[in-house]
């Protein structure tokens, strides 16, 4: 049977099958414990996660010693905000971040707060952009952190990180970004973007799920962070656990595929994603979301007027794999935060589409989802 179109490349990607070349040989062969000092089976997997830190590290302007590995972007996130909140818990108890952060971040934010920290959710313009001079005016001596992403998972929006960096550096305030969604995608320098602390994932790059990484910035400033696993000691004490050798390899070879030929794809991914919106946007009543061009290459994400959002879902399934304006956990259903943020009713956001074009995307599958989504609409509205 046919599978849909898989156009939900911001939620999860397929594993590049380099990737997987890359690390097959660490299952098997070259299975050692990095941290097995005594043999050669340890300083075999120990070489090759030293390789893939300094890819990792290269790949945003840091040194080997400021990657971190974790399980992944959520765990780097949490690693920031609760290390840094426990770190510098005698200077300040005030973090500030965005109303169109992941849960990843909102959530060991309100987590914080049931402790008794006061947290600052900026508002975001109409465009999904953060107000710079709201940031500014939002800054305290007791502000220990802020908390800004680098590119949206739902409307793509890149936020200015440079200008943030100066902002928070200019009051000695530390800047942590969360960049699952921007690394390998845009190019990201912690030196001139004056980054501390960035949360990297390898799944959204074609990378295996579960290896990600937290860059800490050592110098100009030395960040303290407090670790939130304790164990045996790795990564300098910050995270402690056994190395996932295979994973490391693979996102490190990921980042470096996407690094090679990061402005060819985009640019090729631009042009499909215009595509896709210069189809869709000549239906009546159908609107973009987030800033038009200051967004991620592969995100479309459009609201439909007159229409429910659920039918219009179900009336896609079949064709494309994409994602609605509603977050589901496993308890509940509700409209999209990203969405409400922007100033949408709950209706126009639960009539949401988000796009994610990817690597492996056709410009004739790009045709095909056009298509349908322009007939669902349609017959849709005929029907009421
Ligand atoms: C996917 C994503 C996360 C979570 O990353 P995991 O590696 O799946 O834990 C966090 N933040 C953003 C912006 C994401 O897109």
């Amino acid at each position: 049977m046919h599978r849909p179109i898989y156009l939900d490349n911001h939620a999860t990607t397929p594993v590049d099958q380099r990737v997987v070349d890359a690390m097959l040989p660490y299952f098997t062969e070259y299975f050692g414990n990095p941290s097995s000092i005594n043999h050669q089976y340890g300083w075999e997997a120990e070489a090759a996660v030293k390789k893939a830190r300094e890819i990792l590290a290269n790949a945003i302007n840091a040194a080997p010693e400021e990657i971190i590995f974790t399980s992944g972007a959520t765990e780097a996130n949490n690693l920031a905000i609760k290390g840094i909140a426990e770190a510098y818990f005698e200077k300040g108890q005030h973090i500030i971040t965005l109303a169109t952060e992941h849960n990843a971040v909102i959530d060991p934010c309100k987590y914080l707060e049931s402790l008794g920290f006061e947290i600052t959710i900026l508002p975001v313009q109409k465009d999904g952009l953060i107000d710079l001079n709201l940031l500014e005016k939002s800054l305290r001596s007791d502000t220990v952190l802020v908390s800004i992403m680098a590119a949206n998972n739902e409307i793509g929006v890149l936020q200015p990180l440079r200008e943030i960096g100066k902002i928070c550096h200019e009051k000695e305030i530390i800047f942590h970004t969360d960049a699952a969604q921007a690394i390998g995608k845009i190019p990201l320098d912690v030196q001139t973007m004056q980054i501390d602390l960035m949360s990297l994932t390898g799944h959204k790059i074609y990378a295996p799920k579960g290896i990600g990484a937290l860059y800490v910035r050592r110098r100009n400033p030395r960040v303290k962070l407090a670790a939130q696993q304790h164990g045996g000691g790795h990564e300098r004490g910050m995270r402690s656990g056994t190395l996932c050798t295979p994973q490391i390899v693979g996102f490190a070879k990921a980042v470096e595929i996407a690094l090679l030929a990061q402005k060819q794809e985009s640019d090729r991914i631009i042009k499909l994603r215009d595509k896709l919106w210069q189809l869709l946007s000549a239906v009546e009543g159908i609107r973009l979301n987030g800033h038009p061009t200051q967004r991620l290459a592969g995100n479309l994400n459009i609201s439909v007027e007159d229409v429910d959002g659920a039918a219009l879902l179900l009336g896609l399934q079949s064709v494309m794999a994409v994602s609605s304006g509603s977050a589901c956990s496993s308890t509940n259903i509700a409209p999209s935060h990203v969405l409400m943020a922007l100033g949408h009713s709950e209706k126009l956001a639960y009539a949401s589409i988000r796009f994610g074009i990817g690597r492996f995307n056709t410009e004739a599958e790009i045709d095909i989802v056009a298509a349908q989504v322009i007939s669902t609409i349609q017959s849709l509205r005929r029907l009421c």
